[in-house]
């Protein structure tokens, strides 16, 4: 068996619960902008919806900016912002701090993983700016070697001058090396992986990869030849919020983000990310023992 030298992990609902954060954060933006504009709640929704699907991601921060439905407070965009952006998005930054959290034992096992002299690599589907201020506002990107994506966004045009400043400054960069993929290496292409194997001069089988999402992890695990492993636990998603996800995040983006209740398995599967350890140190599935009665009808006695 390979020595294990570098842990590949997604991040959403496997190092922390994605679906959590999200409804909540939208709920109070959405909240905030019916009180500040007085619109119907069902069309500030819909037309969040249309610019999310749009730009793939329902954490792109300049929806509100860009929806039809704010287009005639923008003639004045600076009484717009101060009365109905920035309430908006303090709303969805409040819920953030309130909500976007590790799963348990999550910081200490990265940090475990490093101390181990192994490499550590995230690959999100996320776009790049979204998937680093997670990490940033988890403080957990400076555990990492290095964080793959998927291409961020730009600056709209019309943005608050505070926000285009701090952007120029860097303030939404990271220490750590960011690379954007290509759009086609969406999981479960193994596009991701296999660049990181080749950026760090790794064979597939030094790798362990975690994920939660068997239909698109798991199969960028199999086809590099890496040990995959299965986050079950982000899978668990009650069905209160999937439903109120459903209502205010664009199909699009959920499918991205959120598993599938299906029926695949992956048999190395976790309850913890703290079971990661486990996996590095060598513990592997086996096949459970075949029980008495199904060894004798495999010689053909029927008992
Ligand atoms: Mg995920």
């Amino acid at each position: 068996m390979s020595r294990i030298r570098a842990v590949v992990t997604d991040l959403d609902n496997t190092l922390y619960p994605w679906v959590d954060y999200i409804v909540p954060c939208l709920e109070a933006m959405v909240d905030s902008l019916t009180a500040t504009t007085g619109l119907p709640r069902i069309r500030i929704v819909q037309s969040l919806k249309e610019v999310y699907t749009r730009y793939e991601s329902n954490e792109y921060p300049f929806a509100i900016q860009e929806s039809d439905i704010f287009k005639p407070y923008e003639r004045d965009f600076d009484s717009f912002n101060r009365l109905v952006v920035e309430p908006a998005a303090g709303a969805f930054k409040a819920a953030r701090a309130r909500w976007l959290h590790p799963y348990p034992g999550v910081t200490e096992t990265l940090e475990w993983i490093r101390a181990q002299g192994l490499k550590l690599v995230a690959l999100s589907d996320a776009p790049r700016n979204a998937a680093l201020l997670r990490l940033k506002t988890m403080k957990l990107d400076r555990l990492f070697d290095a964080l793959y994506t998927l291409p961020g966004y730009e600056l709209p045009t019309n943005v608050d001058a505070r926000i285009r400043r701090r952007e120029e400054a860097g303030h939404y960069r990271s220490g750590t090396p960011v690379h954007e993929l290509p759009r086609e290496a969406e999981k479960p292409s193994p596009i991701g992986l296999r660049r990181i194997l080749d950026d760090l001069d790794l064979r597939g089988p030094e790798v362990v990869y975690v994920g939660d999402n068997v239909k698109k992890d798991m199969p960028v695990a199999r086809a590099c030849g890496a040990v995959g492993v299965w986050a079950e636990y982000g899978t668990y998603i009650s069905m209160e919020y999937r439903e109120r996800l459903a209502v205010i995040s664009a199909r699009s983006v959920t499918a991205r983000h959120v598993a599938d209740e299906g029926h695949e398995r992956w048999p190395l599967c976790i309850s913890s990310f703290t079971q990661v350890k486990d996996v590095v140190q060598g513990a592997r599935w086996s096949a459970p023992r075949p029980t008495q009665a199904k060894r004798a009808r495999g010689r053909g006695k029927v008992t």
